[in-house]
């Protein structure tokens, strides 16, 4: 049998600041939240997914990782295809975008940092707004967690514009 946890909340790293790990149902409520208190961070919004925001040069790449575009695809196929994938907002100005302000510490207390929780009454409260979403594993979970802290520092650290550029693509 498979060891996942049906009541077992998912989270979801805040694309503002990447210390905040919030529960997937609040993550809505907390991109509200956040897009207020970074209002220099301008970011675009996922057209499959709301909850999904990535800056503008991630865009072509988050629609390709994107977990919600299968699912989307699936529901909106008897549709048609009447949904375009250019509908989501443009950063104002794209010359003077500012960059991610994150921290390396994330000790940082938001009075709305969430942990993962096991509650089954609120996630069947909640089913019907996560259904959109597949259900990882909590090992499968945390792994992606791990990832993608990993990939924002790593993306982070390369927009550094005092580092060095080395490309080793060669
Ligand atoms: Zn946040
Ligand atoms: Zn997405």
């Amino acid at each position: 049998m498979s060891t996942k946890l049906a009541g077992y909340s998912e989270t979801v790293i805040c694309p503002y600041n990447k210390c905040h790990v919030i529960l997937k149902e609040r993550i809505q409520t907390h991109l509200v939240k956040c897009a207020r208190s970074y209002p220099n961070i301008q970011l675009e919004i996922c057209p499959f997914n709301a909850t999904h925001r990535f800056r503008a040069e991630d865009k072509a790449r988050h629609m390709e990782e994107c977990s919600s575009r299968e699912i989307f695809d699936r529901l909106h196929y008897q549709v048609g295809n009447s949904v375009t994938s250019n509908n989501a907002p443009v950063a104002p100005s794209s010359q003077s975008r500012p960059r991610l302000q994150v921290s390396n510490d994330c000790e940082e207390n938001w009075d709305h940092y969430d942990f993962p929780t096991y509650d089954p009454q609120n996630y069947a409260k909640n089913a019907n707004v996560l259904r959109s979403v597949p259900l990882l594993q909590p090992s499968e979970r945390r792994k992606f967690a791990d990832e993608e802290r990993k990939r924002l520092s790593e993306l982070e650290r390369r927009r550094q514009p005092r580092n060095h550029r080395r490309d080793d693509s060669n």
